[in-house]
C-alpha cells in the first residue's frame, strides 16, 4: 500500500516571497520541516537572512536569504537566477508578501447623519496613493512573481504555485477597500491561472488566513495607548466560532498539503484557515 505523505516535497525548492514576514517566516519552518529548501525572498534583506538563517539552523535544510521586490521584475528575475545559482530549479512558489496600510483605510465604518461633515474620514478622503499602494504590492506583487518564478515548473511539466487571499476576498471587511479589493481579485486569479495552466503540470491554489495578530492589523485591533483590544478585534472575536485568532502555525497544515502531491488532483481553490468565520453568518 502506498504511504500517504508529504515525502514528495523533501528536496524540493520553494520560493516565498514575503517570506520574512510573521506568517511567511512560519509558512517557510513548516516546509522546511519537511525537508524543503527555501529561498527567503523579500524587499528586507536583513530580515531575510535572518529567517534563512534560523530555518536552517532548526531544521538542517538549506535556506537562503534573497532580496526582490515584488512590484519590479527586473530584480524578480535578479532574484530568480541567484535562487538558480545556489538551490537549483525552482519548484514551488509562495506569494506571500502583501498588508494593508493605515494610508488605504478609510477611519469611519459607515457615513450617516452624525458624520456627514468628517467626510475625510470616509471613503471620500481616500488618498490614491495609499489606496494605488495596497492594491498592487497586494494584486501586482502576486502576479509578476508568478510570472517569474515559475518558468522552471513550466520546463518542468510539475509545480505548485500558492496565493496568500484573506477573509476579505469572500466578504469585504469595514476600512480597508483596497485591501479587499485586492484579495478578491487574488481569489480570481487563483481560479484563472489554475485554469489557464491546467494542462501544463503547474497546479494554482490559495489560503485565505482568517485573523491572525500580526504587525499589518495589530493598529486596528489593538488599542495603542492602552493595549486592550478594539471594538473592532472584540467584533471579530464574536465572529469567530472558535473565539480565539489564528496562530502562524495554523496555516502549516493546509500549505504543505496544497504543495504536495497529496493534492494533486486539486488547482484553483481558496482553503479559509479561519476558526469558521467564512462559514458563520452572525446568528
Ligand atoms: P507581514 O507584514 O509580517 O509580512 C509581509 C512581508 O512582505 C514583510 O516581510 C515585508 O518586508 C514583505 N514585503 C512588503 N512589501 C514587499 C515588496 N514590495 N517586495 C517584497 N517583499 C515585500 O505580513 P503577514 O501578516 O505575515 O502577512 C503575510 C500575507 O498574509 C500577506 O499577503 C497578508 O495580506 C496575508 N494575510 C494576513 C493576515 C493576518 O491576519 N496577518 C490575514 C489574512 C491574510
Amino acid at each position: 500500500m502506498k504511504k500517504v505523505s508529504f515525502d514528495d516535497l523533501n528536496n524540493k525548492v520553494c520560493v516565498i516571497t514575503g517570506g520574512a514576514g510573521v506568517l511567511g517566516n512560519v509558512i517557510a519552518k513548516g516546509l522546511a520541516s519537511v525537508g524543503v529548501k527555501m529561498a527567503i525572498v523579500d524587499i528586507n534583506k536583513e530580515m531575510a537572512d535572518q529567517v534563512a538563517l534560523e530555518i536552517e539552523k532548526e531544521s538542517g535544510v538549506k535556506c537562503i536569504g534573497i532580496e526582490a521586490n515584488v512590484l519590479d521584475k527586473a530584480s524578480l528575475k535578479k532574484a530568480k537566477e541567484e535562487i538558480n545559482n545556489k538551490l537549483g530549479k525552482i519548484n514551488l512558489l509562495i506569494n506571500g508578501a502583501g498588508g494593508n496600510s493605515p494610508k488605504a483605510t478609510t477611519q469611519l465604518e459607515k457615513i450617516s447623519e452624525e458624520n456627514l461633515n468628517e467626510l475625510e474620514k470616509t471613503f471620500y478622503g481616500l488618498e490614491m496613493e495609499g489606496f494605488t499602494r495596497v492594491f498592487d504590492l497586494n494584486f501586482i506583487g502576486t502576479l509578476l512573481p508568478t510570472m517569474v518564478f515559475t518558468t522552471d515548473m513550466l520546463n518542468d511539466k510539475k509545480g505548485a504555485v500558492l496565493n496568500i487571499s484573506s477573509m476579505n476576498a469572500f466578504s469585504p471587511l469595514t476600512k480597508i477597500p483596497a485591501y479587499s479589493a485586492a484579495k478578491a481579485a487574488i481569489n480570481n486569479f487563483t481560479e484563472w491561472l489554475a485554469v489557464h495552466l491546467s494542462t501544463t503540470g503547474i497546479r494554482v491554489n490559495a489560503v485565505a488566513p482568517g485573523f491572525f495578530l500580526t504587525n499589518q492589523n495589530r493598529f486596528l485591533l489593538i488599542d495603542e495607548k492602552t493595549g486592550e483590544m478594539t471594538a473592532r478585534g472584540h467584533k471579530i472575536i464574536r465572529n469567530t466560532p472558535m473565539e480565539k485568532y489564528g496562530e502562524p502555525e495554523d496555516l502549516q497544515g493546509a500549505v504543505n498539503f496544497l504543495l504536495s502531491d497529496i493534492s494533486s488532483f486539486i488547482t484553483g481553490i481558496v482553503i479559509p484557515v479561519d476558526g469558521g468565520f467564512n462559514a458563520y453568518s452572525g446568528v
